[in-house]
């Protein structure tokens, strides 16, 4: 006879939990393509830069204190009372029709003609560079990019186990001659590559634009090799001097799929972006972005339309464009005023960003925590690359602090170049 156990009259004992030796207990258990999900070494040091008496220049948020909270408001407010049943339910895995009308009409703004069927929303386009390496990359697959590149699209490629290829970039972007010899390289070593990413307008981080005829030699250069293009364009609308130049997605169709976002025009806590792709692959979108999400956030979607259809949007970005001008100002007059000889840097004509090269020697990566020290912070030039290169680069954003604070921060930004220099 078999007796069963005899229930114990004491309380139970918690399970007895071995001590974690290692510093990731589950480090033999994650799947291969998290070897290259590594947390940047600079992230410890931006928790301290975002201290107040850091005038940091590293971050790239927006500055949104110029939106009119009360018609973002009253619009919500509106959106939950009239539609809110809809508004909170799952929707379509493509995105709201309504929003995606709005969409078109954005792009418009830019000379891109689009259907509204060939568009997917995305949280963010962060998601849709996700889906689109997801469609198209298998593990080993080449990739280019420009060099240096945009560190949220690297982090996928690298999520995707993508070889990234950087292509050298000049005062006008991208060049041709460095993406003919990227491809000739590629050709001889039998490989096929899956995508060029790039940032046409205003890059993250470099602060350049491709003219007008080098956007057109570039699609030149991808239709004779039959080239796909990732179009990245969240700053377009942002440019300073003029109108903006055609997008590449506008100059071609077929071989060019766009990414999107509200997050620079409007506000990126709502997290909506989209994608422009050929029909075909807009299909496969919606089925991975179901996959991925069933669907885009439907709250996000309404508020953004209903900001759109209640406010004046444009003249809202129009607001944005002189904010960012005045700062764009401010950072490249410090830079002139402050900075040692040697040091070298861009004037962006729209967006962000501004890359600043330094004097032989010097090394923006080691010195981050030096500067830290003295209450100013940037993004070294290394994490824009995977290959290790970029140390004698380093960008600075003037999106979101004062004119006053980017001049105070260029000042001390000086102040470390110099006595680096001296050391
Ligand atoms: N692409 C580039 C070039 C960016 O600078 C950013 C934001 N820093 C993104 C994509 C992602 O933006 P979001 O996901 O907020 O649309």
């Amino acid at each position: 006879m078999t007796s069963s156990p005899e229930p114990s009259s004491r309380p139970a004992e918690p399970p007895v939990r071995r001590r974690d030796t290692r510093l990731d207990n589950y480090v033999d258990r994650y799947a291969v393509r998290t070897h290259g999900m590594t947390a940047s070494a600079i992230r410890a040091l931006f928790a301290v830069a975002n201290r107040p008496e850091v005038v940091s220049l590293a971050g790239g948020m927006p500055n949104i204190t110029d939106l009119p909270l009360d018609v973002v408001g009253s619009s919500l407010q509106r959106l939950v009372l009239d539609d809110g049943r809809v508004a909170m339910q799952y929707g379509s895995g493509q995105g709201e029709p309504m929003l995606r009308e709005a969409i078109c009409e954005v792009m418009g703004l830019e000379g891109i003609a689009a259907h509204p069927d060939d568009v997917t929303v995305t949280v963010g386009s962060q998601q849709g560079l996700d889906l689109v390496t997801r469609l198209f990359c298998d593990p080993g697959d080449v990739v280019l990019c420009e060099a240096p590149s945009y560190v949220g699209a690297l982090g996928v490629f690298r999520a995707y186990q993508c070889e990234v290829r950087h292509v050298g970039m000049d005062a006008e972007g991208l060049s041709p001659q460095a993406l003919r010899e990227a491809l000739e390289v590629l050709r001889q070593q039998g490989k096929r590559v899956k995508f060029l990413y790039t940032i046409p307008s205003f890059h993250n981080p470099a602060g350049v634009t491709q003219s007008e005829q080098r956007r057109r030699e570039i699609l030149a250069i991808a239709r004779e090799a039959d080239l796909l293009l990732i179009e990245d364009n969240p700053y377009g609308l942002l440019g300073f001097d003029h109108e903006p130049l055609p997008t590449l997605r506008s100059l071609d169709s077929e071989l060019v799929i766009y990414l999107g976002t509200f997050s620079k025009t409007f506000a990126p806590g709502f997290r909506i972006g989209w994608v422009l792709a050929p029909h075909a692959v807009r299909e496969k979108l919606v089925l991975a972005q179901e996959s991925a999400t069933l669907c885009p956030p439907v709250f996000s979607q309404f508020a953004v339309a209903a900001y759109l259809r209640d406010h004046d949007w444009r003249g809202q970005i129009k607001v944005f464009r002189e904010m960012y001008r005045e700062r764009r100002d401010a950072m490249i007059a410090g830079l002139a005023d402050h900075l040692p000889a040697g040091c070298t840097w861009n004037t962006p004509a729209g967006g962000f960003f501004v890359w600043v090269g330094l004097p032989a020697g010097l090394d923006a990566q080691a010195m981050l925590p030096r500067a830290v020290t003295a209450r100013v912070a940037y993004v070294p030039g290394t994490a824009f690359y995977t290959d290790g290169f970029g140390s004698r680069f380093m960008r600075l954003s003037y999106c979101y602090p004062t004119p006053e604070r980017i001049i105070e921060g260029t000042r001390r930004l000086g102040e470390v170049l110099n006595r680096e220099a001296a050391l």
